[in-house]
């Protein structure tokens, strides 16, 4: 027990989150040597199991290579099992005594990683509050989504742990802010004096963000309905990504400038109304394959008279001087035509023209997977004898431009940045509580109007009132732009 300084303990370990994620990211950091050199691994959940069997759950989503088998065998030998109850004080006391007797009397840094369903919340942060906090050095928490249901239980559960812990103590994991390409977003927009002259009503027209999944609930949707595509990712993902998009200048890169930044652009947000909105609901494909033949009503796992949305487009407007009639497009579905997740920023036509209407508007995309890149569609001169014109780009394509480099998972950087005590990617409860005001009359008016949403197809783009909404907040579609990929 030397030089043990930081421990971690996964509460819900026997889990499906816990197995598919969780081990798997302490694996690959402990792997790439980035954790503290003296860190431990526990397990806590009431099934009783042993780290054999607890290995043998992770091993398919563990990904160990060639080579790496000595490496993975070290990782499972710092890796303990605790098994016990969430809601038995009696119970933590004794995992607490479990920690003490691998820590030097020095003691050592905690962290715990609640994998857990919301029901068992409460009694587990409390428990570990009065139990299990390190002695002489630091205890942090990560928490997972959901962050409560609406506006009153999330302020609830917030309310709760503030009372136990500091905010700085509390990680909420939002794992887009993980990802490189919303990490970037502070840069592109900072960090280059041609974006931010323009970044503004005068020159953008609209911004688009989307989230697009290829498949349905996949016989899991029992879940999925409790919630629905707007809590599941509109108002965390989405929100998280717009609020980076849109916010001021922060005073530093502090962590807290930059979420007392993102707190008042989502200030400025208005409670977001059904007419602004879009909801889907996907039917199966008749001439499809597999999944795809299932609608959303035809997993057995979901209620038959289920008006739980899969799709949303939202536009929300930011009342400030920057953004104010600037429609913000949110845009995410299950079982579309592609997975992607990606930002467009369309710029305003250019006034004055001379070119008899053949100019396309200017766009930035920001694609946040698959294929990381960032480009710049703009008009250029046809090559050749001709004074013609034509849609081309700017383009910085991650795979081209940095091809050795490998992009750590989302939850390997946020699993680390709760190492070294970083909060700049994970939300703040004033955030959350933002979030939540701005969705939380939408939800319940669905739910109480049983507002019915529209079909469409498994597999196509979304209901085509997506694409009206799309129009009619000013973004211009114009199915003319050819992209020419790289060369092989
Ligand atoms: P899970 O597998 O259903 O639950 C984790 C563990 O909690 C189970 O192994 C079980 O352990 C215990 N548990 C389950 N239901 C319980 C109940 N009703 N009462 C008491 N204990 C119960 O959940 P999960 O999918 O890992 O998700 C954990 C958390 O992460 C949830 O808040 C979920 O919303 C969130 N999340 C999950 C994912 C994902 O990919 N799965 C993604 C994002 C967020 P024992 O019976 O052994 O104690
Ligand atoms: P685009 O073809 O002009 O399409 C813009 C967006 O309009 C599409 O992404 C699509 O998104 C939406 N759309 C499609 N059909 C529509 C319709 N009927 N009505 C309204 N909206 C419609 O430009 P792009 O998507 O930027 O580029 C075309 C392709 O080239 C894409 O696959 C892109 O990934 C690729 N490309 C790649 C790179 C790179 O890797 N560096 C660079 C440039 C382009 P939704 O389906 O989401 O609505």
């Amino acid at each position: 027990a030397g030089n043990v300084h930081h421990l971690f303990i996964v509460l819900g370990a026997s889990g499906d989150l816990a197995k598919k994620k969780t081990y798997p990211t302490l694996w690959w950091l402990f792997r790439d040597g980035l954790l503290p050199d003296d860190t431990l691994f526990f397990g806590y959940a009431r099934s009783p199991l042993t780290v054999p069997e607890l290995k043998h759950r992770c091993h398919s989503y563990m990904k160990v290579r060639d080579g790496e088998e000595n490496r993975y065998e070290e990782f499972w030998k710092l890796n303990y099992y605790i098994q016990g109850s969430y809601s038995v004080r009696k119970d933590f006391e004794l995992m607490n005594q479990e920690l003490n007797s691998h820590e030097p009397s020095a003691g050592a840094n905690r962290v715990f990683y609640l994998a857990l369903p919301p029901s068992v919340f409460e009694s587990v942060t409390t428990n570990l509050r009065n139990t299990c906090m390190s002695i002489k050095g630091w205890t942090r928490i990560i928490v997972e989504k959901p962050f409560g249901r609406d506006a009153s239980s999330s302020k609830q559960l917030s309310d709760h742990l503030a009372s136990l812990f500091k905010e700085d103590q509390i990680f909420r994991i939002d794992h887009y802010l993980g990802k490189e390409m919303v990490q970037n977003l502070m840069i592109l927009r900072f960090g280059n004096r041609i974006f931010s002259p323009t970044w503004n009503r005068q020159y953008i027209a609209s911004v688009q963000i989307t989230f697009k999944e290829p498949f349905g609930t996949e016989g899991r949707g029992g879940y999925f309905d409790q919630f629905g595509i707007i809590r599941d990712v509109m108002q965390n993902h989405l929100l998280q990504i717009l609020s980076l998009v849109a916010m001021e200048k922060p005073a530093s890169v502090h962590p807290d400038d930059i979420r007392n930044e993102k707190v008042k652009v989502l200030k400025c947000i208005k409670p977001v109304t059904l007419e602004n909105v879009v909801l889907g609901q996907y039917i199966g494909n008749p001439s499809g394959e597999g999944e795809a033949t299932e609608g959303y009503l035809d997993d057995p796992t979901v209620p038959k008279d289920s008006n739980t949305p899969t799709y949303c487009t939202a536009v929300l407007y930011i009342n400030n001087e920057r953004w104010d009639e600037v429609p913000f497009i949110l845009r995410c579905g299950k079982a579309l035509n592609e997975r992607k997740a990606e930002i467009r920023i369309q710029y305003n036509d250019v006034p004055g023209d001379i070119f008899e209407g053949k100019i396309k508007r200017n766009e930035l995309v920001i694609r946040v997977q698959p294929g990381e890149a960032v480009y710049i569609k703009m008009m250029t001169k046809t090559p050749g004898m001709t004074f013609d014109m034509e849609e081309t780009e700017l383009d910085l394509t991650y795979g081209s431009r940095y091809k050795n480099v490998k992009l750590p998972d989302a939850y390997e950087r946020l699993i680390l940045d709760v190492f070294c005590g970083s909060q700049m990617h994970f939300v703040r409860s004033d955030e959350l509580s933002e979030a939540w005001r701005i969705f939380t009359p939408l939800l319940h008016q669905i739910e109480v109007e049983q507002i019915l949403p529209l079909p469409y197809v498994y597999g196509s783009r979304g209901p085509p009132e997506g694409d009206e909404i799309s129009k009619r907040s000013n973004f211009k579609y114009y199915g003319s732009y050819k992209w020419i990929g790289p060369q092989h």
